[in-house]
């Protein structure tokens, strides 16, 4: 375990424990998940069963009431398995969706669902983006209309990971549709079964491979009023607000894949012969590897250092906005590199750093692409 001024005996014992089951639990297996399209639910109720569902959640629900940085923890060890489509499926259950009911839910609302979803009996998945508006979230058009103790949904949402195997959904959708731009969005709690909710289309993807991303419709889907999240009109802070979470467990996810992959890329190069030697004795490559792992250390404090001011309570939004950007755009390069540094092997189906390349590559476009990100940085300059 590496040193960190960061990580309490606490955390120490929780990533021991994480990185004990990925060792034992999802690399014997993770490629056929990969291969399936999918993480099977039996190995996330065991997860859940071990608690890693629940980390900050209040205990009254099954949780562990632990903090930011058991969070960034689990980002990390999940990591460092090097599937990053298990991981993110792992994630967005953990840390992108669920965090909406924990954050808004009504004692009611948390007391149905929040249970079932600490135990893996209940898979999240969070719908904001539209095939109209990603980046843009103020421009979704899914427009939710109340019609007595319901609400009617009517539009679709693209990319959305869980959406195939969740079993409930937080969705955005405009409530007041002469409000401008931000105003106006609310979110709600859609279970799987709701009459007019379906998944429209399972989209094949070029990396995340065993993550399922999905096209969901709403046609006339009749929502109880009971079901909304939140305050009404305020979906769009609430999106930006778990944003922060979401950005920072995707830059601890990046640094801990890209530390892999340059592990892996050093076991390779110390082994593979050419010009009467190891690749590592040349002084290029492996002063590459070393100026990568200088880059991924750096990332990796970073986000270290957004975790803790959350865990404090203060402001991390600069921070944060700069590990998305910055983690994003590192993974790449290493990977880009390693994969180089591979050979003809690299571009091959069954290496890993083939899988690591696809995997890297939405780090710098999903959950706040690289371009928006130095926005959010520039707007606090
Ligand atoms: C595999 C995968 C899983 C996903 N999972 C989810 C999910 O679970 N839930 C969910 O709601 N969404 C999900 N998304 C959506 C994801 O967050 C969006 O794809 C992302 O926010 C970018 O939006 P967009 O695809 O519409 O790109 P656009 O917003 O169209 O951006 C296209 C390009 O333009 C650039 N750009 C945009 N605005 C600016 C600007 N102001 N200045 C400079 N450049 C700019 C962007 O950086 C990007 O490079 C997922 C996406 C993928 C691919």
């Amino acid at each position: 375990m590496d040193a960190s001024i960061y990580f309490s005996e606490e955390h120490t014992l929780l990533r021991e424990q994480i990185r004990r089951f990925v060792d034992q639990e999802v690399l014997p297996h993770a490629d056929q998940w990969e291969r399936d399209g999918m993480v099977p639910r039996d190995v996330l109720r065991q997860m859940g069963e071990l608690g890693f569902f629940g980390i900050r959640y209040e205990e009254q629900y099954g949780g562990s009431d632990l903090d930011t940085l058991a969070t960034l923890v689990l980002a990390e060890e999940l990591g460092r398995s090097g599937y990053g489509g298990f991981t993110i499926t792992v994630l967005v259950h953990t840390d992108m969706a669920s965090p909406h009911l924990a954050n808004a839910g009504t004692p009611e609302q948390k007391a149905k669902y929040l249970p079932g979803i600490i135990k893996g009996d209940l898979i999240s998945a969070v719908a904001v983006t539209e095939p109209d508006a990603g980046s843009d979230v103020a421009g979704l058009k899914t427009r939710a209309k109340r019609d007595g103790d319901h609400w009617v949904l009517n539009g679709s949402k693209m990319f959305i990971t869980n959406g195939v195997h969740g079993d409930v959904y937080f969705v955005a959708a405009r409530t007041d549709p002469d409000a401008e731009g931000s105003r106006g969005i609310s979110m709600f709690i859609v279970e799987k079964d709701t009459p007019g909710f379906r998944v429209g289309q399972t989209l094949d993807k070029m990396g995340w491979r065993s993550s399922d991303t999905a096209e969901l419709v709403f046609e006339d889907c009749r929502v109880p009023a009971e079901n909304m999240l939140g305050a009404e009109n305020r979906g769009f802070y609430a999106i930006m607000q778990n944003f922060q979470n979401e950005r920072m467990v995707l830059g601890g996810m990046a640094m801990a894949e890209a530390q892999r992959a340059i592990d892996l890329t050093v076991e390779y190069v110390r082994e593979r012969k050419a010009f009467g030697g190891v690749l590592w004795d040349k002084q290029a490559i492996r002063q590459r590897l070393a100026k990568l792992s200088a880059d991924v250390a750096a990332g990796r404090e970073l986000t270290r250092h957004a975790a803790w001011l959350d865990s404090q309570g203060r402001d991390c939004v600069k921070e944060v906005s700069m590990v998305k950007a910055y983690c994003g755009e590192v993974t790449n390069r290493v990977t880009y590199d390693c994969q180089q540094f591979h050979g003809g092997f690299g571009y091959m189906r069954e290496s890993a750093i083939h899988r690591m390349v696809g995997d890297a590559r939405i780090q710098a476009i999903g959950g706040g692409a690289t371009e928006v990100m130095l926005e959010e940085i520039a707007k606090r300059m």
